[in-house]
């Protein structure tokens, strides 16, 4: 469990809970559109803000753990979208088939996506040179895959729309533990494929093919899932 992961996600249903009582009224005729639409970007912006804040606190948290030192929080300051920006997600939203939806999936990801951009912004400021990705507790079985992995800090975080994953910061010793660990997963699986090879070369060859044409499976599996998220 990932304390700081929830808090994210805690934040980012706030901002779709606001956006959706904002719908509601105007489905009632309470509020026209325009009056909608700007109190909906607002609500995109407040929630900028606050993932700033929660990404600040949370990197402070994290690195005071690692370090077992007091690191103080460095103030990341909230994005500065283009003015229409986050109206344009709410607009984009309202002219979908199922605007409830797609609002949702507009301000829930909007406010995931500000976490994830301030959170490494603030890791770059404290000089911090390394991650591993931490998923929240509903992340998805790719997102749970590359968890526990240590990357530098100029490598991006992959995300997926409405992914809730998180950094958190790494050192030095991670890093080494983890590549120490993905040489010894390599050298095992070698290992293994020799010994099956010499117990029964012909089976091995058709193990190869089928292993072969799996992989092409997943990747074309890959392929469709991102043609797909674009396509959201
Ligand atoms: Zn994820």
């Amino acid at each position: 469990m990932n304390a700081y992961a929830e808090q994210v996600a805690a934040l980012a249903n706030s901002t779709n809970e606001t956006v959706q009582a904002l719908y509601l009224r105007f489905l009632a005729g309470e509020i026209t559109e325009d009056m909608f639409v700007a109190l909906a970007t607002t609500a995109l912006t407040v929630g900028d803000s606050k993932a700033a804040a929660l990404a600040d606190a949370g990197v402070v948290a994290a690195l005071t753990v690692m370090t077992a030192e007091v690191v103080l929080p460095v103030g990341i300051p909230a994005p500065k979208p283009p003015p229409n920006l986050l109206r344009q997600i709410i607009v984009d939203a309202l002219a979908d088939e199922e605007p409830k939806r797609a609002l949702e999936t507009g301000a829930r990801g909007r406010t995931l996506e500000t976490a994830q951009h301030a959170y490494k912004s603030g890791l770059e400021s404290h000089e911090v040179k390394f991650w591993t990705r931490a998923p929240n507790s509903g992340a998805c079985p790719a997102c749970q895959n590359l968890a526990g992995q240590v990357m530098p800090i100029d490598k991006e975080m992959w995300t997926h729309k409405g992914c809730s994953c998180t950094q958190k910061p790494a050192n030095e010793h991670q890093k080494e533990k983890s590549s120490a660990r993905n040489r010894d997963n390599a050298k095992r699986a070698a290992a293994t494929r020799r010994a099956n090879d010499a117990a029964d070369p012909e089976q091995s060859a058709a193990r190869r093919s089928a292993a072969a044409r799996r992989a092409a499976a997943t990747r074309e599996q890959r392929e469709r899932e991102r043609r797909a998220g674009e396509r959201t």
